[in-house]
């Protein structure tokens, strides 16, 4: 029997060779297949007569076939199937290439519907029509879609959905299939509750796929899109909702909050504190008080203070007798940690280690002792900082009660889901209790995205720069300019400050066509434009060590320049650095630019920042202007999630979401009716008991979706 999780390669209509094709879109059984959206649909649904056409807008014709010729083209290797239609109207020719099939299904006589554009050939078309409007003579039909009048009008004569394709899969074939299941009239069960669609006046499943598909209207299909992007962002909240519960039930240590302590640390601090760092390290040091574990996101812009404000819980933690752990996704940021780390806590005596995986190097701040042993550090150092090296199985912590994540993103799922599973049992100090967790952004996040995505943190939010900071000048330069700026840059560097030179981002598959690009790009500043200054290279491919060393030469200002790569992590602290220059920033989305000016401007010094554009400059001028005009990474964000849309945005691709909820990304209004919803439901039915095709739902969105 044919059922909705029957494998497509048992379907005769399908076959073993067939499905091969459709596992590569990830759809491998019916109910896949059905949910297989058009992204767009061509309208197809105005009837005109032959005499009628004029304009090359869609529409549809029906006529008969009066004369039909298949011709093999062998010096341009082509099928040309040409046939002409008659109606009471008038004749039209429609021509198709590269269809050696078509032949077969068309004959002299048969009634057919023709559905596309009308193309017009100015000379010497290739047969001559002969057609009752003279004037009309050059218009025909090139590639249309069709079909035969006798059936039911899928690829003709209404709004006909268009597919994401693969090689040997066809929309019209797609198009084909679905027309099939839907005929065999299995009931799809609808994981959404009735009252809730009722409520929100949404079409229940059935009617929503055949609307998705096959729409009548416009409304239809926009009501359909409407009701599939509220259900993956119905799941998509109850999950983020069982997360946060699942989180309740845990429990964490009690780490109190020592407001004098606390306070005489930050009197002492070289500077004050920003009221938004004040109001999240409040917000966290509450947290640590309770037995609940902590489960906070501080997402704050660059430059906006994250270290601090982690480093204040860190000392609360480590004052009551604990370990915190740190976790940067790259050696460089660890290493930079660890260094802000012993900086901040010169005047105490702790013990801080640093352990990553590449260089099997063991750091520890403690003087005079040289301990390689990375078990020993990790078990006996106040504050660990490393790379995911930390969370690998073997390792274990005495008294480990916080966890700070910088840049959580960058992990890897299986690292988030070990980091928050497992690490209740890595401790031999203290059993049976997991971590407080506090993960940081390198770069601010949207609201809709932070709800959407991180509805299962707690947030706090640094939208507010410290007082110190010089605003960066940011510009856009016409290439005719680059000579000037190049001798300005060399007038800066004279006064004893550093540039970067930012390259673009080539796509990941090309690694070596971006670094061949920054070596080509460091020969020409280094031989060509600054001969007489020391211009250094960083890329992707360097080993650690490499990178490491030209690094570190940067920031002693033992070079002048430094020329990086993008995928090369520039989150360093350069305080020297006052200018930057990237290259194709066109290329680049507005918050990875606004990263990257982040690395300037540290210092006292007045920064810049040259913006360079490919060849057509205008549209990109356009939104690069948004950086130009603006320096708060929020703004810059919201900017960005609109023009480029969720996908985009750092890297969501990854996460498994369907297209149709990415984009709703952007819908507030949407999120925020999904999550009361959600909540409401699992308020009344916390394990989804009662509604056994939700929680059927939920279980097949958990294999597929990856939440933060
Ligand atoms: P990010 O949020 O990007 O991680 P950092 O924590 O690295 O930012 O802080 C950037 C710089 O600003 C550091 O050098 C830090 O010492 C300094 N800083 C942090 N808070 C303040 C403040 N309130 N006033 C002045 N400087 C600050
Ligand atoms: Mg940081």
């Amino acid at each position: 029997m044919i059922g909705l999780e029957t494998p497509l390669k048992n379907l005769p209509r399908i076959g073993i060779k067939y499905a091969k094709k459709l596992e590569k879109m990830n759809v491998s059984t019916l109910s896949d297949f059905l949910f297989h959206f058009p992204f767009r649909y061509d309208d197809y649904s105005e009837m005109v007569s032959i005499s009628e056409i004029s304009s090359k807008e869609n529409f549809t014709i029906h006529g008969k076939i009066i004369s039909l010729k298949n011709i093999r083209t062998w010096k341009r290797k082509m099928y040309i199937t040409e046939a002409q239609i008659e109606d009471d109207s008038g004749i039209i020719r429609a021509i198709w290439f590269n269809q050696p099939y078509l032949g077969e299904s068309l004959a002299i006589g048969k009634e057919i519907r023709i559905s596309g554009k009308i193309s017009q050939k100015k000379s010497d078309p290739p047969a001559r029509a002969n057609l009752k409007n003279k004037s009309d003579a050059e218009l025909y039909f090139s590639n249309p879609s069709w079909e035969l009048a006798s059936r039911i009008p899928t690829n003709t004569g209404r709004l006909v959905p268009i597919y994401p394709e693969t090689q040997g899969i066809t929309s019209r074939w797609i198009r084909w299939q679905i027309q099939n299941f839907f005929k065999l009239k299995l009931a799809v069960p609808d994981p959404i509750p009735q009252p809730i669609l009722k409520k929100l006046n949404l079409p229940e499943i059935n009617k929503a796929l055949k609307y998705i598909h096959f729409p009548e209207n416009k409304n239809q299909h926009i009501l359909a899109r409407k009701r599939f992007a509220f259900e993956e962002m119905f799941l998509m909240q109850i999950k983020s909702i069982q997360i946060k519960f699942s989180w309740k039930k845990e429990k964490s240590v009690k780490i109190k909050f020592e407001e004098e302590f606390i306070k005489k640390f930050v009197s002492q601090l070289p500077f004050r504190l920003t009221d938004a760092q004040r109001k999240s390290t409040f917000e966290i040091l509450k947290d640590l008080e309770k037995e609940r574990p902590m489960n906070r996101l501080l997402n704050g812009d660059v430059g906006s203070g994250k270290t601090i404000v982690a480093a204040i819980a860190a000392l609360q933690a480590i004052y009551q007798g604990y370990q915190v752990a740190i976790m940067a996704p790259t050696e460089i940021l660890a290493q930079q940690h660890y260094k802000k780390f012993c900086e901040i806590f010169k005047n105490y005596d702790f013990k801080i280690g640093l352990v990553t995986s590449n260089t099997k190097k063991i750091n520890t701040s403690e003087k005079n002792k040289k301990i390689h042993d990375s078990k020993f550090v990790i078990h006996n150092s106040n504050i660990i900082i490393g790379t995911h090296s930390l969370i690998q199985k073997d390792i274990r912590f005495s008294k480990l009660a916080l966890i700070i994540i910088d840049e959580q993103h960058r992990f890897g799922v299986a690292q988030r889901a070990y980091l928050q599973q497992k690490i209740e049992n890595i401790n031999d100090g203290i059993r049976g209790k997991i971590p407080h967790f506090l993960t940081m952004t390198a770069t601010p996040i949207p609201r809709t995205l932070a709800l959407a995505f991180f509805g299962n943190l707690d947030l706090s939010i640094l939208d507010e720069m410290p007082k110190n900071r010089k605003k960066i000048i940011t510009k856009i330069i016409p290439q005719t300019n680059r000579e000037k700026t190049y001798n300005f840059i060399r007038e800066d560097i004279a006064k004893g400050h550093q540039a970067f030179v930012i390259l673009p981002l080539v796509e990941e598959s090309k690694v070596l066509t971006e670094i061949k690009a920054a070596v080509q790009e460091h020969e020409r500043l280094s031989k060509k434009i600054f001969p007489d200054l020391k211009v250094g290279l960083v890329h992707g491919k360097l080993k650690a060590e490499e990178k490491e060393k030209v690094m570190e030469d940067f920031k002693n200002n033992r070079l002048n320049i430094l020329v990086a790569t993008a995928v090369v992590e520039v989150g360093i602290d350069i305080p020297n650095a006052t200018i930057m220059i990237i290259e194709d920033a066109d290329r680049f989305g507005l918050s990875q630019l606004h990263q990257f000016r982040g690395r300037i401007g540290r210092g006292e010094h007045q920064s810049y920042c040259f913006l360079f554009t490919g060849k057509d400059s205008t549209l990109a001028n356009k939104r690069l202007k948004a950086l130009v005009e603006s320096e708060n990474g929020f703004t810059i964000a919201e900017k960005d999630l609109e023009i480029r849309g969720p996908g985009e945005f750092f890297g969501t691709r990854q996460s498994g979401i369907p297209d149709i909820a990415m984009e709703n990304l952007a819908n507030i209004k949407l999120i925020q009716i999904a999550r009361t919803e959600a909540e409401n439901l699992l308020k009344e039915n916390p394990s989804l008991g009662s509604d056994p095709l939700l929680a059927k739902a939920m279980e097949k969105f958990n294999k597929n979706i990856h939440l933060e």
